[in-house]
């Protein structure tokens, strides 16, 4: 990549337009060096010290070196004289203003230019403000050894085999500089020419890889913008453009897909499927009277007028949008202690949501044209909630359901009606399904069961009340709801089934294996902290998933052997830019501290078209959970990964740590990402790393097939079966009416798991870290197939060991050869029951 040097007199000026452009390439790499200001720190500059700075910036792709004043362009013609001959050939001095062409030429050198391209795009670096101030079409501002500004290309015919596509603005601000740098990113590099033209204001045709010229746009909000591209990967940009756009450009689209939530905020919409069978959500058994938690979704009618002038009835939503706020504040706080840092972000969304500008201007402009407090709520929100759910891609159109649980929070505040809380809730709740913020406020001391019409077992809602340790069945279909208020109902959260008014020995029955359930439970929690060794003497890790600083806390108290899977994203979600090198390292290294220096699986970012991140955009895609997703995304941009390689060689000479590789394919990804772990020791002193294990994770069934392929290249393949269900099944994660279908147990998941186990071998050690693992049931099962670590969530830790502890590997081996043989997952649940 072309270096850039900056020479200045004044070191603090340098640093400030750096940090500037740095902005602008939303934290790639680019090598930016500074000759500027005198050793005893005051103005002026030194040949040398540029020497030294072009030497520095310079890898043999050249360096541009921008100045400013006087004597610094003079400074810089006798640092010239000390380069040597092939060095000095390489450098291209650049007459642009300071501050204007340094952002220009980073973000050229950024997308790939070379040195004389980066060199005059900075020199018409002045285009945008010129135009801006209607100096007309400005003359390129010569550079004195730079090739001249390209012109825009020739626009070709229609028949040409171009692509065009129009897209609105939405960034709030307008394609201002960073919106503009990311759009120039995502088109360099490419075997493409691409013009944009702002269709509202004429303006235009400009190159698109120029960010220069895309800012004499003046693309506005609202603006239609039209991009029309030629060459082998017109469409594939094009659609990256229109992904960035359709994101707001890192920034939040005016549109209500842009006030979307992050990912993390999945909460399933409440389908209650006809004809449903229960399905196992929590473990355990509750019995208890029947408490239904009915949440009333209150009408807003015409009849709502407003009772006082427009500034009163913007006070009282001001009011119950605090009151509101500071409630979701409290259960996020509430939730993060008591259950995971990974389940309170849902609350972060539903927090973003209550801060939404362009939510509360709608609210205003509606009560402005005479609407009460509560129709401007309702009819705003209404209209955000409506675009989620007229998006196409489902798992957007599942943020509608968290937009509809905080709508209503605010809205019943609004008109004094009873929040359906889940406060002093005892027994067991039945419910059509449960929003996050009500399975957080479940209190486990009064709450024994939880029955839901709906729902599915990954859904947020069950997750919460996993993690709580109440007993929980879901999807058990309308019926349910009609069960009286105050009748014995009996919930079995492993097997998955419910006993409504169960006959006195039945109920005698699950009494007693509750009771056997509650000692096991204080037993396995008493010797936690010790080895999971099978009856014959086998070790078996049992390690604990962990989604933040405060999940590896609790991994620990739960007696984790190590951190089996950390989920980095939750680092590069609810941002704009990934976070740096240091910051990662930060946070690794506190993962490992709250572990105690156990061993911790740091799993690469795995992010991608299901869930999308800004920085990151991915074109849209017709299935994403067959697209640019985990590894695959890693290596189409791989300065991320770059950066997290280099972060995780850190910490892996200070403590013991597994990198992981996410959905990978073949064994070709395998030795790329391998060449980059290379690189980044390199990078980072070329020191070896001792306690540094390198492994994948199996999700992808053509990955486990071939696990005799791979395993001479890691030290450990980790299955991770929520994927791998998925995919074998046909049947995607998370889709409720799916749910039966897509069953770890099925013996044809279980086959993969089998080839898994038999191609590692000797060479690499088999762990399962997919939901599967924290089934206490199929503990012996995963063991008799060969998998010797298994990863759950941090509450799963004590009885997944126990279990381990019960097994006896050659009976369990037996087990495990029926299970491959059986015809279903019932048959095989029920030898694992039986
Ligand atoms: C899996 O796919 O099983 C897994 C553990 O990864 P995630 O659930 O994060 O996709
Ligand atoms: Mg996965």
């Amino acid at each position: 990549m072309v270096g850039i040097v900056v020479v200045s007199h004044s070191r603090a000026l340098a640093g400030a337009a750096v940090a500037l452009a740095a902005e602008m390439v939303h934290g790639q790499d680019v090598r930016i060096e500074v000759a500027a200001g005198l050793d005893d720190g005051s103005f002026g500059t030194d040949a040398v010290a540029v020497a030294d700075a072009v030497a520095r910036a310079d890898d043999d792709s050249g360096v541009v070196v921008l100045m400013d004043l006087g004597s610094a362009v003079l400074s810089t013609e006798t640092a010239l004289e000390l380069l040597d001959d092939d060095v000095r050939d390489r450098v291209v001095l650049c007459a642009a203003p300071l501050v204007e062409g340094l952002v220009v030429a980073v973000v050229a050198a950024a997308g790939g230019a070379d040195r004389n391209e980066v060199a005059a795009e900075a020199a018409d670096a002045l285009a945008a403000k010129q135009s801006q101030l209607g100096l007309g079409e400005p003359a390129a501002v010569a550079t004195e050894i730079a090739a001249p500004a390209p012109s825009a290309p020739p626009r070709p015919g229609a028949d040409d085999g171009q692509v065009v596509a129009t897209f609105s603005v939405g960034a709030p601000h307008g394609l201002h500089a960073r919106p503009a740098a990311l759009l120039v990113q995502a088109v360099r590099g490419h075997d493409v020419t691409v013009e944009l033209r702002n269709l509202t204001t004429g303006a235009g045709p400009v190159p698109a890889a120029s960010l220069s010229r895309v800012a004499t746009l003046g693309a506005l909000r609202g603006h239609e913008v039209e991009v029309r591209a030629t060459g082998e990967q017109a469409r594939e940009v094009v659609d990256d453009v229109l992904a960035l756009a359709a994101d707001g450009f890192g920034e939040g689209a005016a549109t209500a897909a842009a006030t979307a939530p992050e990912p993390a905020a999945a909460v399933e919409p409440a389908a209650i499927p006809e004809n449903a069978e229960p399905v196992a959500a929590s473990p355990g058994i509750g019995i208890g009277p029947a408490f239904a938690l009915r949440q009333t979704v209150p009408v807003v009618t015409e009849h709502d007028v407003p009772r006082g002038d427009p500034e009163g009835e913007w006070r009282a939503v001001s009011e119950a949008v605090d009151a509101v706020r500071t409630e979701v504040a409290r259960v996020r706080a509430t939730t993060a202690r008591d259950v995971g840092g990974q389940e309170a972000a849902v609350f972060d969304a539903h927090l973003l949501l209550l801060e939404d500008p362009e939510l509360l201007d709608d609210v205003r402009a509606r009560i402005g044209a005479g609407s009460s407090a509560a129709a401007a709520w309702d009819g705003a929100a209404t209209e955000v909630r409506d675009g989620f759910a007229a998006l196409a891609d489902p798992y957007l159109q599942a943020r509608a359901a968290d937009v509809d649980a905080v709508a209503g929070q605010v809205l019943r505040m609004l008109l004094g009606a009873a929040d359906a809380s889940a406060e002093g809730v005892a027994g067991v709740v039945i419910a059509a399904d449960l929003t996050p913020a009500q399975a957080a406020g479940l209190d486990p001391e009064l709450v024994v069961g939880v029955v839901l019409a709906g729902g599915s077992p990954t859904a947020h809602s069950a997750i919460l009340v996993r993690a709580r340790g109440i007993p929980a069945v879901v999807g058990a279909g309308p019926d349910v709801l009609d069960v009286a208020p105050g009748t014995v109902v009996a919930v079995d959260g492993t097997r998955g089934e419910i006993v409504v008014d169960p006959a006195p020995a039945v109920l005698a029955g699950l009494r007693q294996r509750a009771a056997d359930l509650g000692r096991r439970r204080v037993a396995a929690l008493s010797r936690a902290s010790e080895p999971a060794t099978t009856r014959d003497g086998v070790r078996v890790l049992v390690g604990a998933n962990v989604g933040s600083v405060d999940d590896a806390r609790a991994a620990a108290a739960a007696g984790a052997d190590l951190a089996g899977l950390v989920r980095t994203e939750f680092l590069f979600l609810g941002r704009d830019q990934a976070p740096g090198v240091e910051e990662q390292v930060a946070t690794y290294r506190e993962i490992a501290a709250a572990l105690g220096g156990r061993r911790i699986t740091l799993r690469t970012l795995d992010v991608g078209g299901d869930k999308p991140l800004g920085y990151l955009p991915v074109a849209p895609e017709a299935n994403p959970f067959l697209g640019v997703r985990g590894v695959r995304l890693s290596l189409a941009r791989p300065q991320v990964l770059a950066d997290q390689l280099l972060a995780v060689a850190r910490v892996a000479r200070e403590v013991p740590v597994n990198l992981m590789f996410p959905m990978v394919t073949t064994v070709e990804e395998l030795a790329a990402v391998r060449a980059l772990v290379d690189e980044a020791l390199a990078r980072d002193g070329g020191a070896p790393a001792p306690d540094l294990r390198i492994g994948i994770m199996v999700e992808v069934p053509a990955a486990a097939l071939k696990a005799a392929r791979f395993a001479p290249h890691v030290d450990f393949l980790s299955i991770g079966t929520n994927d791998l269900t998925q995919y074998a099944m046909a049947a995607e994660r998370g889709n409720d009416a799916l749910t039966r279908l897509a069953d770890p147990l099925d013996p044809g998941v279980l086959r993969l798991v089998d080839a898994v186990c038999r191609g590692a071998g000797d060479d690499a050690l088999v762990a399962v870290c997919g939901e599967v693992a924290a089934d206490e049931a199929a503990a012996a099962l995963l063991v008799g197939l060969g998998v010797r670590e298994l990863s759950v969530s941090p509450p799963a830790v004590p009885g997944v060991k126990e279990a381990v502890r019960a097994c006896d590997v050659a009976a369990a081996a037996e087990l495990a050869s029926r299970a491959l043989d059986a015809e279903g997952a019932g048959d095989v649940r029920a030898m694992l029951h039986g």
